[in-house]
């Protein structure tokens, strides 16, 4: 049995610990929210008043924290988890952060003698639950191996991306791809209803043709072909159309800070982004066809 600190005990922490919980291992509870705490409480957590005060006694801390300054403030703080935290600990942030912003806390735990890996995922709240999470996981073959066990009592599909700061690289890249397909199923659909095309044959075509992609065969944007799909269910998300912005935006800064040209992803961040300012933004990201279909 493991001493494990979780750190941020929101929609996505709290089923992960839970999980680590029910695997026999002891788990103590970091998170600002005094109604998380509550319900990490409620779930069998122990509590502790800091993230320092959790990692003092920690073999392993997981954080799962909104974006890259909380990331970095819970680490590198002077009572933060890096200063705290006995030489050797293993630290694992699951939190979707900016590349930089994660290689430069890895680089700063190493110094100080820990082994860190950035380990993003995807599954949403569902996969959390379930234990059947993907981690996309970026950082040493050691530390890796050394997060194995832990990870699968998390998640399903886990893969070492490479060195730190991959694992957030191959998230962003992924759903790069994600929001611009989706806008360009969109578009089509859109184009087709002027055309007098009917969207079932527009599916039936395209889905065995070289249109084909997930955001078209497993995550239809207009209601009909795919049952499953939120567009039948009036776009509750599914993955929000905010959530979706903030990792096109990632992508950007990413992008931005190592000199790639990744013109489509920027309209993609554009585009998303006028829809998130109409008041779309806790919409499924799929909802964006309504933009294309001018309403
Ligand atoms: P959330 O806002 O529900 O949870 C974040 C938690 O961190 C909150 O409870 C907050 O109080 C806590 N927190 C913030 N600063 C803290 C600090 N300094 N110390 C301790 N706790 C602190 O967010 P979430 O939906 O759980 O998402 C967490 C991360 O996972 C984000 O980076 C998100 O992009 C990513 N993610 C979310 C989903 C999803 O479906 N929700 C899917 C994949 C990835």
């Amino acid at each position: 049995m493991a001493t494990i600190a979780f750190i941020g005990l929101g929609n996505m922490g709290l089923p992960m610990a839970k999980n680590l919980l029910a695997g026999g291992h002891r788990v103590i509870g970091v998170d600002l929210s005094p109604a998380n705490l509550a319900a990490a409480q409620a779930a069998g957590l122990e509590l502790a008043p800091t993230a320092g005060a959790a990692a003092a006694e920690a073999d392993l801390v997981v954080t799962m924290l909104p974006a890259g300054p909380h990331v970095r403030a819970v680490y590198g703080a002077a009572d933060g988890v890096i200063a705290i935290a006995r030489p050797g600990t293993l630290f694992i942030d699951s939190s979707t952060i900016d590349v930089d912003s994660a290689r430069a806390v890895i680089a700063q735990a190493e110094a100080a003698g820990h082994m860190m890996l950035d380990a993003p995922v995807s599954g949403g709240t569902g996969g959390a639950a379930a234990g059947t999470l993907t981690f996309m996981v970026g950082g040493s073959e050691t530390a890796f191996a050394k997060a194995q066990p832990y990870l699968a009592l998390m998640g399903k599909n886990i893969v070492h991306a490479g060195g730190p700061g991959t694992g957030q690289a191959a998230k962003i890249c992924n759903n790069m791809i994600l929001g611009i397909s989706m806008i360009a199923v969109s578009e089509a659909f859109a184009l087709a209803d002027k055309l007098g095309l009917e969207r079932q044959k527009l599916f039936d075509i395209s889905s065995t043709s070289s249109g084909q992609c997930w955001s078209l065969t497993s995550y239809c944007p207009v209601p009909g072909p795919v049952p499953t799909s939120p567009a039948n269910r009036d776009y509750q998300p599914g993955f929000a159309v905010d959530m979706m912005l903030k990792d096109l935006k990632l992508a950007q800064q990413a992008a931005a800070s190592a000199g790639a040209a990744t013109p489509l992803g920027a309209q993609a961040a554009a585009l998303y982004q006028l829809f998130s300012a109409a008041g779309n933004g806790g919409m499924d990201f799929s909802a964006i066809v309504k933009m294309m279909q001018g309403k």
